[in-house]
């Protein structure tokens, strides 16, 4: 009966206005749909690093930006609409290098027999339909999954939101994880070795994931990043204090080492040394990119941090909110998290120095206290918290990942040419990067979405769906 009554308004609609419209799940959401308006009035930071430019107007035709330049030398087209927008910034949609379509729904730490604590466990819940809109919501037009636990169902949400039949980001679907025994996740496949590796790839590559003959990005253990470098990896995830072993003392071939071992290592690294010099001239001559993933450590190791936010807690269900809270109460207040985290955003900006290709993603898993989109922004805060400047974060969360995807000559900077890819934010975040959360309207190709209700559609469900 439903089928037949909307078929039944589509078939009006044709006749009425000579045109079919999509009735599909995205469109509630969309607040602009010109064919071609103008944002008027507003501050831009174009993506490049530039320092922001204000009183624009930013022209926008046929879901491709035509053209910006101060507002009192506008020539708007004719018929377009003008949005006057004066005390708002619009900056390029976000490119999110570490973005997962789902989030750990709840986090245990197993005690052992004579009480010490153990691994951490996770349970993870895919979020095909939460994820998609947070990030979209954020501000995120183009995203990596960078590791799959159900390929085949991102693959669908990346069909269905490149159909318009559903919101989201433009999805850049990387193949599941390839895992060596043993695996703390049930849900990934163990390798028996290179020819199994060999068919995992092949397949997936086949069934539409980026994986063949195409960039190459790992969290690693077992190999070191110096390995890595040298085998031609395109990408190193989540920065080398929480992730490299090379500096692990006695780590064997092909063994990761456990934690505590780990951390130590890099502990007592000086960034200014010779040996992590070594390692960042390493990573800069062989165009490999480090993919930075602050805010799940802040909040899996940082006491008390980040602020919590009443926007989060909300989206959560409510066994997640539970599950978050008790672990943010279970951060030690001794935790050596502090030190790491510094340690860590100072190797950011050192290999950004260096020239470095830095790009970020939230990575929504850890504690639970990492949201998808929200945890976007909150990368950004965290790259200006190691000493980088509002735009500077901006570009490497915008144009630094579209290099890095080889789309730069069609998103990542404000550029006329450039596809409509933009973020409407209330505020200066140049000024004060928090208000880089004030995100009202995000366009992609030209198409307006709300942020608020975007948000509002996902209440209790992350944790969930
Ligand atoms: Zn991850």
């Amino acid at each position: 009966m439903r089928r037949l009554t909307i078929f039944v308004w589509l078939f009006v609609a044709a006749m009425t206005y000579g045109q079919t419209q999509r009735l599909t799940d995205a469109t509630p959401f969309v607040t602009v749909n010109g064919p071609v308006f103008v944002l008027n009035h507003v501050r831009v930071i174009d993506g490049t690093g530039a320092t922001a430019r204000e009183d624009q107007a930013v022209v926008i035709e046929n879901g491709k930006i035509q053209s910006i330049g101060t507002s009192a030398s506008l020539q708007a087209p004719p018929h377009a609409q003008l949005l006057d927008r004066s005390g708002y910034t619009v900056i390029p949609g976000l490119v999110g290098m570490h973005n997962h379509l789902y989030y750990n729904s709840s986090y245990s730490v197993q005690v052992g027999a004579s009480g010490e604590l153990g691994e951490p466990g996770f349970v993870i819940a895919t979020a095909p339909f939460s994820a998609p809109r947070l990030y979209l919501a954020a501000g995120i037009t183009t995203m990596r999954t960078t590791g799959s636990i159900e390929p085949y169902a991102d693959l669908k949400v990346k069909q269905r939101i490149d159909a318009k039949l559903m919101p989201g980001p433009s999805i850049d679907v990387t193949a599941p994880y390839l895992e060596g025994p043993p695996t703390r996740y049930a849900a990934m496949h163990e390798l028996t070795g290179p020819e199994d590796a060999r068919r995992l790839v092949d397949y997936w590559a086949a069934e539409g994931a980026t994986a063949h003959k195409l960039k190459l990005t790992g969290h690693l253990c077992s190999v070191t990043w110096h390995e890595a470098i040298a085998l031609g990896i395109d990408d190193l995830e989540h920065g080398p204090v929480f992730a490299d072993t090379d500096f692990v003392s006695g780590k064997k071939p092909d063994i990761c080492p456990p934690g505590p071992l780990r951390d130590n290592s890099w502990a007592n690294l000086d960034i200014s040394g010779s040996q992590v010099q070594h390692l960042i001239r390493d990573l800069v001559s062989h165009h490999v990119a480090v993919t930075s993933t602050l805010p799940v450590f802040e909040a899996a190791r940082i006491p008390g941090r980040p602020k919590l936010q009443q926007r989060m807690l909300n989206a959560m269900s409510a066994e997640s909110a539970q599950s978050y809270l008790t672990a943010r109460a279970r951060v030690p207040s001794d935790s050596p998290g502090m030190a790491l985290l510094r340690k860590e955003m100072d190797f950011e900006v050192a290999f950004v120095k260096a020239g470095g290709l830095l790009l970020a993603g939230p990575d929504p898993t850890g504690n639970g206290g990492v949201l998808p989109g929200f945890g976007d922004q909150r990368e950004i805060e965290l790259l200006v918290e190691a000493g980088l400047s509002p735009v500077q974060a901006i570009q490497i969360t915008t144009e630094n990942g579209a290099i890095y995807l080889g789309q730069q000559d069609r998103i990542g900077t404000l550029m006329p040419g450039k596809q409509a890819d933009l973020v409407l934010i209330e505020g200066d975040p140049s000024k004060n990067v928090e208000e880089i959360e004030n995100v009202e309207t995000v366009f992609k190709a030209g198409i307006g979405y709300d942020s608020a209700k975007l948000i509002e559609s996902v209440h209790g469900q992350v944790g969930v769906r």
